[in-house]
């Protein structure tokens, strides 16, 4: 439907279907869902459509239209059929381990390069100091070497006139290195050739 279209173009969330859009307490909601497919089994490698539940995760989003936005994502784990396991579906739009959307966290940290206060950054995207904090907490400005599982993630940032970002994680330890500006293979290949500890990663998880 054109009006659908429409709605997903303006709200970019991409793969997603849009459930219902409301006011409430001067925020805007959103309640979306990812549309059953086909997943390989991150275990036996089996392709399965089988759910084995739903759960519900409110993440925080950019604002919209000037209101705080909060996504009300419905998601769903599988199950495969063959080996028993369980697992989430995958989204493009909301960085595991995390409680707001990539989009979101490419705002916050592109807001640390303004010169700005911790408390006017947290204000304008309504999150906590803390949760501001953390973030800059996380990305290590200064990153000298490579973790044992390091996880190359892309999203869709729309920063610095670059459509996808790709974000660097100790997956391991669940931090965030370092946001690369896109996602092109020949900078992923610079930016990797400058570590002389390439050969401390034994995992490199892609998604
Ligand atoms: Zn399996």
């Amino acid at each position: 439907m054109l009006c659908e279209n429409n709605t997903l173009n303006l709200l970019e969330l991409e793969g997603a279907e849009i459930k219902n859009v409301w006011n409430e307490a001067g925020m805007k909601h959103i309640s979306v869902e990812i549309p059953k497919k086909l997943h390989c089994c991150p275990k036996c490698g089996e392709m399965t459509d089988a759910v084995h539940d739903y759960r519900h995760q409110k993440v925080r989003d950019i604002s919209i239209y000037g209101k705080l936005t909060i996504i009300h994502l419905r998601k769903r784990r599988y199950r495969c059929n063959s080996c028993g396991k369980r697992f989430a579906e995958t989204n493009t739009f909301v960085p595991r381990y995390h409680q707001v959307t990539s989009r979101l966290v490419a705002h916050l940290i592109s807001d640390f390069g303004k010169v700005r206060s911790a408390s006017d950054i947290a204000k304008d995207h309504g999150v906590s100091i803390s949760t501001t904090l953390r973030y800059f907490d996380l990305v290590n400005y200064s990153l000298k070497s490579l973790p044992e599982v390091l996880s190359i993630d892309e999203f869709k940032g729309n920063a610095g006139g670059e459509k996808f970002q790709c974000i660097i994680t100790d997956a391991k330890h669940k931090k965030v290195l370092d946001i690369l500006p896109n996602r092109k293979s020949a900078d992923l290949i610079r930016y990797f050739r400058d570590f002389s500890t390439r050969s401390s990663v034994k995992v490199v998880v892609m998604i």
